[in-house]
This record gives structure tokens, sequence and C-alpha cells, in this order.
């Protein structure tokens, strides 16, 4: 890794450091291991004008992940659009209220940072097979990174996902297994084939770098507000490494001196059937309960989520929240970003967006706040959670009598004609 500033891995509870290796726990304390950089250097070679004249893609931010961009395995992911949402922001009462839509990646959801840089980092170290543990996207996003880098995928998922999750998979052909139980079964399951079979596992043995891709979030939008970080931000929460993530991402500019220093607030969202971080949060603990998932947003449905004490620790250093929410309310966070917005999410957005409206309702958002509100997937993959909830089509036969017969019928009046 000659072209990368990565220098070593450091366990985030004893400190210790390891070398850059396809390892993720410390032998020592059990502590997830983190990768480390040379700042110093780091900062000498990289500037704003340096990072705009990159790719327009997350690859511009290569200096600051752990792999070596020469070889990078890019699908095109990253820079997506920072929208300004008026429409929503009005209906919330926020001024200032950004979304970034992570809809429009190569796979449709922001699993495809992690990913770029897993399977990058994958290849570095000379392994034929990439393999995940998913709660789904994480699955297309392999399986598509796997089909792209010519590696073999293996792919393991909860048996009861979405359809569109699950085509969304097979489609690039992977070594697809569909496990009877949920996403912290299909884990434990995963940990114990890591152990026996050479694979990179981008969430167990390459986890390190991995999370790295996530900052690229944090970096996108600071530059997309003109280099300046935002006041708050509001994430979907599974198992908590997006969300310290994005903040290590925000710290990381301002270190590097790319952004001045703001307190940022970092506010995260789960659904009431999946909420072990926010139940923790509410109760002022840093001690995660598991719990058995039973929500309709899947994508978030960890129970037990390994970076929960960190993203409760990040939680409590920067003055955020943790909100909850109903799937009656997911479905209503969809349809109101798809309604003011014209932004189709998937259920960790609708999460999101209602997570939202909780904050601001209880008074943790404020209004002049620089809001950002991070959409993590799209729409179309999650059907089967809105398709209660949408109005029909009118369905008519090919004349215009039949058209107005179901438009009165459905308004009451018609619409006035042309010339009336
Ligand atoms: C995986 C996922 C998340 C959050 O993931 P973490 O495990 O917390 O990093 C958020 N949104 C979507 C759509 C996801 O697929
Ligand atoms: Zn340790």
């Amino acid at each position: 890794m000659t072209m990368s500033f990565a220098r070593n891995l450091k366990c985030r509870e004893c400190g210790r450091d390891y070398p850059l290796d396809p390892i993720h726990v410390c032998e020592f304390c059990f502590g997830p291991l983190e990768v480390f950089y040379d700042y110093e250097a780091m900062g000498r070679a990289v500037t704003r004008d340096h990072i705009e004249r990159g790719p327009p893609t997350m690859w511009r931010y290569a200096e600051l992940l752990p792999c070596n961009p020469e070889t990078a395995v890019d699908i095109g992911t990253g820079l997506t659009p920072l929208v300004r949402a008026r429409n929503l922001g009005r209906l919330l009462g926020l001024d200032r209220l950004y979304i970034k839509n992570d809809c429009q990646n190569p796979t449709w959801s922001f699993k495809d940072r992690v990913v770029s840089v897993a399977t990058s980092v994958a290849r570095e170290f000379e392994f034929d097979t990439l393999a995940c543990a998913s709660t789904g996207n994480l699955a297309n996003s392999v399986a598509a990174h796997a089909a792209r880098a010519g590696m073999k995928a293996r792919v393991f998922i909860p048996a009861d996902l979405e359809q569109g999750k699950i085509i969304g998979s097979a489609i690039y052909s992977p070594t697809l297994v569909a496990v009877d139980g949920g996403y912290d079964e299909v884990n434990r399951l995963c940990s114990e084939v890591s152990d026996k079979y050479p694979w990179a596992f981008v969430n167990i043995n390459m986890r390190p770098y991995y999370a790295e891709g996530s900052k690229t979030l944090g970096y996108e939008v600071c530059e997309q507000l003109g280099w300046r970080a935002p006041d708050h931000c509001i994430v979907p929460l599974a198992s908590g490494s997006l969300y310290t993530k994005i903040y290590k991402g925000i710290k990381e500019l301002s270190w590097l001196g790319l952004v001045d220093w703001r307190a940022t607030r970092m506010s995260g969202a789960q659904a009431e059937g999946c909420s072990p971080i926010a139940e923790a949060w509410n109760r002022r603990s840093f001690l995660i309960k598991p719990q058995k998932p039973n929500t309709i947003a899947k994508s978030l449905a960890i129970g037990n989520p390994a970076d929960g004490y960190y993203a409760l620790k990040t939680m409590a250093d920067t003055n955020g929240a943790a909100a909850t929410v109903t799937d009656e309310e997911v479905v209503e966070g969809i349809q109101l970003l798809a309604e003011t917005e014209g932004i189709f999410a998937e259920t960790a957005g609708g999460v999101v967006i209602s997570g939202l409206r909780r904050l601001v309702e209880d008074g943790h958002v404020r209004g002049d706040e620089v809001v950002v509100a991070f959409i993590t997937g799209a729409g179309l993959k999650t059907q089967e959670a809105v398709l209660p909830a949408i109005q029909p089509p009118l369905t008519i036969r090919a004349t215009l009598d039949s058209f107005e017969e179901a438009l009165e019928e459905r308004d009451g009046v018609l619409p006035a004609a042309r010339g009336a």
C-alpha cells in the first residue's frame, strides 16, 4: 500500500498498533481495529484545489482512504447530489435543510462507498473471493464489485429480504446464500465461515478498511456546502458504522485545514422495531441491549450493532440525539420526501425523514441550523413497504369518455377545459 497515507491499524480500545493486514479485532482486548493515517504527510499532499480537480466520484478523496488509488475498483460511486430541500424544509420549519441523495450510486445505496474501498484493499491483499453478511444493500454492492473486479462473490442474506434486493444481487451471479434467520444469525454464521475460508468478508476481516469508505459522505457534504461543515447531520443507524464515520470524515477535513472546525451535531434514527442504539441512548446508557428485529426497515435491522457503543459516544460528544419511528411513520417519511422533493427513498430514508421530523418537534434540531439528512438507499428496492400506501392508478379504456368518467368519479368534478 505504497500510495496510501494509511500507516497502521490501531485498537480503538487499548490503542495497540497492528500492521495493515486483513484483520479486524485486537488480540489482547478484542477491541475493533481502525485505520490510522499519517495526517501530517496527508495534510501536505491534500488541498481543496487538488480534490476539486479529481474525478467526479468518491475517488477524488483517494488520498484520505486506505488504498492505492491507481488500482482502486471504481464503478462510479459517490459525488452524489446534495439537494437544497426547500419544500420539505418549509414543511418541517427548517430554513437550511439539505438532502444528501445517496440513492444515486451504481447499486442505488451508500454501500457502494464502503464496498469500493473494501474491494480495492481485498485485491491488494490478493484475495480471489469477496464475501459479506448483508441486510440487503451490501449484498447488491458486493456482488456488483466482485463482478467488476473479476472476483468470486459469496453473499449471505436473511431469507426474508425484499424482492428488489434479492434480484439486485442475483443479477451479478454471485453465490447467493439465503439464511433462515435475521441479520444477526447471518453475521454469526459468516464469522464462522470467515474463520474457515480465506475470503475477503468486506464487513468482517476487511471491516477496518470497509468502514473508511463511509467517510467520503462527510467529505462530499462539506465540499458541496462550499467547504463548510454542516451544523447537524441526521443519519440512519444499523451497526452504527456509517454514523461514526461520517463524523470522522468531517473531523479529518478540519484537522487537515480544509474546513473550519464547527461543532457539527450528529443525530441518528432507527425504526422502533429495531432500535437498540436509540433505546440505550434513552436510558442514558452506553450499554446496548441486543434486540430481535421486527420492522419493515430491513436494511437497518441489526439487533446487536457492532459499532453501537461508538455511535452512542459520538452522540454524547456532539450533543446529538436518537429518534425512533414506527413502521407507519417509515412509510409516511418515504411519501413525504417523494411528495415534497421528488426523491424516492427506501425504508431507511423513511426512518431518517420521520426521525428528523420528530427531532424538530422535540426541539433537538433548530430551525436555523444547516441540516443534512442522509438518504442512503433507493425506493425501488423496497416496493413492498409502500405498496399498501400508494394511490392505485385510474384504470380506464383508451377513450376520452372513460378518462373523464374516472376523473369525475375520483374528484367529483372535471378540471377546467381549454377556452372554458
Ligand atoms: C447499511 C445501511 C445503513 C447503515 O449502515 P451501518 O451498519 O449503520 O453502517 C443505512 N442505510 C442503508 C440504506 C443501508 O443499507
Ligand atoms: Zn486492544
